[in-house]
């Protein structure tokens, strides 16, 4: 839905796909972010190989085939230190290699081509890192890890083993330090924040519909069961939405301009965005939890909110909060407390 009209897509903003990311967590978490991480990847493709014609041309294959597209940042124990890469590069000729040590990539086994994070060269520094295409007839995928987990179950994210092998102009033309910041920081964000959001809204609609079937059944002049916990629950939600709508604002107001999107306060607040959406979505989901009571903890019925608690739970780990806060702290320290609310 990204990719101009001219390319063969439907021309959307990215603001249309982080609505599309919150309609579909609202059914269905790993959904969503199959969708979310999908649009990441589109992003990237147009924002730094549209000089490239063998990526354009992927571009237009992917809206006439409807091409479905994974990521593969994670690596061996490196876990989400996303700007660092063991995995290499190795060209021979007009050719290019890489093994990869995969171990978690959603969707793995069901996606048509992947973006895949490597070192440059072999002897290049861990940071010196560029985003290589591969299409699926370019790998080879050997189990490593299952993915039995608690939540977010959908999203198939499997460990593999990937053996690549592709014409060395499948690399992308910009090197992975300008993607990271410019797009894979904000786009990845954005959109998951948006599925997160997605799911605590889930769980508040079931809340609603749990509180009003007992304000009904209730006696005239009763506080409905849980009516508190909805309200709670209504409340960071729409402190939620807000705080997601004002940096998907931000970020289009930004889009255009490389030196905006790499400043140290943009990354900043959507490295911040991050951090908040997801502490945010789980306190909305656990005050929906609450507003249910048994009804909401059990894992049938109407009212279960049990897989919106399992699937939100993956947000503080996707990446997790400590390393974001962590790295985030020293440039906060280069910014004044702002002086006006609207700053
Ligand atoms: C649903 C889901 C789908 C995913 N899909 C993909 C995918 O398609 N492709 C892909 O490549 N990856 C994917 N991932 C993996 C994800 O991108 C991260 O790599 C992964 O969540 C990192 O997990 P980790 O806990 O192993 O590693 P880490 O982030 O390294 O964290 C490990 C531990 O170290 C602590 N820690 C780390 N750094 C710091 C710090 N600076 N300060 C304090 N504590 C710190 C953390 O608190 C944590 O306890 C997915 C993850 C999830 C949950």
């Amino acid at each position: 839905m990204l990719v101009p009209v001219e390319l063969g897509g439907d021309g959307a903003t990215v603001s249309d796909a982080v609505d599309v990311c919150y309609m579909l967590g609202m059914a269905c978490g790993s959904s969503a972010m199959i969708f979310a991480m999908h649009q990441i990847q589109v992003v990237i493709l147009l924002r730094h190989a549209m000089n490239s014609a063998w990526h354009q041309q992927l571009l237009r294959r992917l809206c006439d085939e409807q091409l479905l597209f994974a990521s593969s940042t994670t690596e061996n124990q490196m876990g989400g230190a996303v700007r660092s890469s063991a995995c290499a590069v190795e060209r021979e000729g007009s050719r290019m290699s890489l093994v990869k040590n995969a171990t978690v990539m959603s969707y793995g086994a069901e996606a048509d081509g992947v973006l895949v994070t490597a070192r440059r060269a072999p002897d290049a520094q861990p940071s010196d890192q560029v985003l290589v295409a591969l299409m699926k007839g370019d790998y080879e995928l050997e189990k490593i890890k299952e993915w039995d987990t608690m939540g977010m179950r959908g999203t198939c994210s499997t460990g593999f083993t990937l053996r690549g092998c592709a014409d060395a102009g499948q690399v992308l033309p910009e090197s992975y330090e300008r993607i990271h910041p410019q797009s894979m920081v904000p786009i990845a964000h954005l959109t998951w924040s948006g599925v997160w959001c997605g799911i605590a809204a889930g769980a508040v609609a079931h809340a609603r519909r749990f509180v009003r079937k007992g304000a009904a059944q209730a006696n005239g002049g009763q506080a409905a069961p849980g009516a508190s916990h909805l309200t709670r629950a209504v409340m960071s939600l729409r402190a939620l939405r807000g705080t997601i709508a004002a940096a998907v604002a931000s970020y289009e107001k930004a889009a255009l301009n490389s030196d905006r999107l790499e400043a140290i306060d943009f990354q900043a607040g959507m490295n911040l965005l991050k951090v908040n959406s997801s502490e945010q979505a789980i306190e909305t989901v656990l005050s929906a939890l609450q507003a249910c009571g048994l009804s909401g903890y059990r894992n049938d019925g109407e009212f279960s909110v049990a897989r919106n608690l399992r699937d939100v739970l993956s947000s503080s780990i996707m990446i997790n909060n400590e390393r974001i806060l962590a790295s985030t702290a020293s440039s906060l320290l280069l910014f004044e407390v702002p002086a006006l609310v609207r700053d």
